[in-house]
């Protein structure tokens, strides 16, 4: 019988002897919160606790416009399925709770898994006293290269934006410009008459509206590269994300109109079912491509993996079924050489940008990290560790666990805030993806 003793370290200041095998699930609590107090930023998070006093894990079941049903469903579906459950045993815990519901898969079934399997690998470094990319198989870089996004209402405005962030050491950048004619696009500043009538329907608890239009924008990506390789050079690693608002054929065009610019590569250009046109794409355009934010379901994107129809996988942990799902993509994406890029965008909450950096840390065939780093004082205030950055890479703290703790007093501060997702519609009403 195992009776080694292992004293915890960490926030929780308790040391105690852990006996892996006596370990037992004793409840599950789920905290939403939006220390932010921003749109797209309620975080939902899980606190798998233990038999054994002061042990305790944290994880993300973030899922943006889904929130309060992912609460919902962890509490009263996925709970009761842990109660009594040995914490340690995580990957028969992620099938178990896989098959608890029959009707499977799908964005809250998977969120509610994503944070559980978070939570159970937290507590497993900490008995280990060990953190999670130990577990891992261990570091196989020393910091992990990083991105962050430069946009701007015309050309000019994400030049100089671009320079800002090439001054703070980022050695690759996303770049979006709105599109002339639009009030607003993804990731671009909004008009102001856009920014009052979505200000308007937040207010009014309702979704706001924005129009769109694709052939504008296919138009103006491609130039805007042009304007950015003549003003800031060759050097500096360039990316964009689609977000899917084009059509197939017009996916299959800006991919060939945007090979001489070198992308570092080209996110999302197609949504997730569009398998024949990816396989266009890769027959007429050596454009890099990162797919995968929106699965969710087991194996959700393998065909995309086997035919080797993108170059960066970009499963987000929280959605996807968290630390276990990410290794074993990782590991399905590394005899093709497919390097990973995690989603890692500011509304999944900083557990899950740590969940990311311990993968990515130990993985060979690690890509790029999207990862959040300027976070507002509330977040600092309720999350104890998230990933540091210095020089256009991020790093993590060798705490045992996923290295962060959440300050329950401090989230209850700032709780559920009703701003939802906007709905897209081109000029003639019809809805399109977001
Ligand atoms: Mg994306």
């Amino acid at each position: 019988m195992n009776r080694r003793a292992f004293v915890l370290s960490g926030l929780s200041s308790v040391a105690y002897a852990a006996v892996p095998g006596n370990l037992k699930i004793t409840a599950v609590k789920v905290i939403v919160t939006n220390p932010a107090r921003a749109p797209l930023a309620n975080y939902v998070l899980v606190k798998v606790e233990t038999n054994q006093a002061g042990l305790w894990g944290w994880g993300d079941c973030t899922c943006t416009g889904s929130e309060l049903g992912v609460a919902k469903f962890l509490e009263e579906h996925m709970a009761p399925g842990l109660m009594g459950r040995n914490p340690m045993r995580i990957e028969d815990l992620w099938q178990t709770l896989f098959f608890l519901p029959y009707y499977r898969s799908g964005s809250v079934h998977m969120s509610a898994i994503s944070g559980i399997d978070m939570a159970l690998w937290d507590i497993k470094g900490k008995v280990a006293d060990l953190p999670v990319y130990e577990l891992l198989g261990g570091r196989a870089r020393e910091r992990l290269l990083t991105y962050t996004t430069a946009s701007g209402r015309d050309f000019h405005e994400v030049e100089e934006n671009a320079r800002k962030q090439m001054a703070r050491g980022y050695k690759v950048i996303k770049v979006q410009v709105l599109t002339p004619g639009m009030e607003s696009g993804y990731s671009v500043p909004q008009s102001d008459r856009q920014r009052a009538a979505t200000q308007k329907a937040y207010e009014e608890g309702l979704p706001p509206s924005e129009t769109w239009e694709p052939g504008a924008y296919v138009r103006t990506v491609p130039k805007l590269f042009d304007y950015l390789r003549k003003t800031l050079g060759d050097d500096i690693g360039l990316l964009h994300d689609v977000h899917e608002r084009i059509t197939p054929n017009q996916a299959v065009a800006l991919a060939q109109d945007l090979e001489p610019y070198k992308l570092f590569y080209l996110e999302d250009p197609l949504p997730p079912e569009h398998l024949d046109t990816f396989r266009l794409i890769r027959q007429r355009a050596s454009t890099p491509i990162a797919m995968g934010e929106l699965y969710v379901g087991a194996w959700e994107g393998l065909n995309l993996i086997e035919e080797h129809l993108v170059d960066y996988v970009r499963n987000d942990l929280a959605h996807c079924g968290g630390i276990t799902t990410g290794r074993k993509v990782a590991t399905a994406c590394e005899p093709k050489g497919i390097l990973t890029a995690w989603h890692g965008p500011g509304n999944i909450a900083p557990i899950s940008h740590m969940a990311n950096a311990h993968v990515s840390l130990s993985v060979p065939n690690f890509g790029i990290e999207e990862c959040e780093v300027n976070w507002p004082p509330a977040v600092h205030e309720v999350f104890s560790d998230m990933p540091t950055f210095a020089d256009g890479y991020v790093n993590i703290s060798d705490k045992p666990g996923l290295g962060v703790e959440v300050n329950e007093t401090a989230a209850a501060k700032y709780p559920y805030l009703r701003r939802l997702r906007p709905t897209i519609r081109r000029a003639d009403d019809t809805a399109w993806p977001y």
